[in-house]
């Protein structure tokens, strides 16, 4: 499994560099040239060639930051559509896109464009808890602990499988399905803000570095990789820093363009 990072972090930003500044951008995910997981970065990272190879879009939650770039998406396909890509996501969150954001005022409804039979855009229903197989993944939602509908995933192949949290405040379920993935080759936590910030954690129910050791101990499996995303811009080198305390094995922090290979 490859998975190529076009954004990971809680907003965008741009920030200074050694020779230019750095573009910084929400989470999207990209697996296997065809799989995206989550939508806050797509057309900012991709040509349109790469656009048109996306075939399924798993989306976490509703929030602005995970679904940004999913219009536009829509919008390029427009012009060279032939099949749907599929939109797989619980059913307030395909509610929430379709009374939202394609509801004709903000954008066109591209779940019905150009004509309800063969829509650009083709919503996909999951159930927390119950596995699906799209294309060649395996993918498990679990319900987290967020402000709206959340999911986190385990995303597997036939050697592989990742476990991407979502945006979340203290869970258990996903530490307890990470614990009994046998293939679980890496984790992807989030860690929105610093500890001093723990009471804005709590009510945004995000991670602090501190709870992000927390979580990352109930999977019980101290040697796995393990990589903080989701940073808030005006607080990542804080964050980067307090993570780097905790005495975490083998911890990294995701970066834009970075490719991971499982
Ligand atoms: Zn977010
Ligand atoms: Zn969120």
């Amino acid at each position: 499994m490859q998975i190529r990072v076009l954004g990971c972090h809680g907003a965008d930003c741009l920030v200074d560099g050694t020779e230019r500044s750095v573009r910084q951008e929400s989470c999207g995910f990209l697996i296997d040239n065809s799989v995206l997981l989550d939508g806050g970065t797509i057309g900012t990272r991709l040509t349109l060639a790469e656009q048109r190879r996306i075939r399924f879009v798993f989306l976490s939650h509703l929030h602005f930051d995970h679904i940004k770039g999913l219009p536009l998406l829509a919008d390029n396909l427009a012009e060279w559509f032939i099949e749907p890509v599929t939109v797989a996501a619980t059913e307030p969150v395909l509610q929430g896109l379709r009374d939202h954001v394609f509801n004709g005022t903000v954008y066109p409804n591209f779940f019905e464009l150009p004509n309800r039979e063969n829509p650009i855009l083709r919503a996909h229903v999951l159930q927390p808890g119950k596995s699906v197989v799209l294309g060649h993944l395996e993918i498990i939602p679990v319900a987290v602990n967020h402000t709206v509908p959340t999911v986190g995933y385990v995303v597997k192949d036939d050697e592989a499988a990742l476990l991407y949290s979502g945006d979340t405040y203290e869970t258990e379920e996903i530490w307890h399905l990470g614990r009994t993935t046998p293939n679980l080759k890496a984790a992807f936590i989030e860690s929105s803000f610093p500890d001093e910030l723990g009471k804005l954690a709590q009510t945004s129910k995000h991670l602090t570095p501190s709870l992000f050791l927390k979580e990352f101990q109930k999977l019980r499996r101290p040697n796995l990789p393990v990589y903080a995303y989701h940073m808030k811009p005006p607080y990542q080198a804080q964050i980067k820093e307090e993570i780097s305390r905790l005495g975490i094995e083998r911890v990294e922090f995701l970066e834009e363009g970075q490719i991971i290979k499982l």
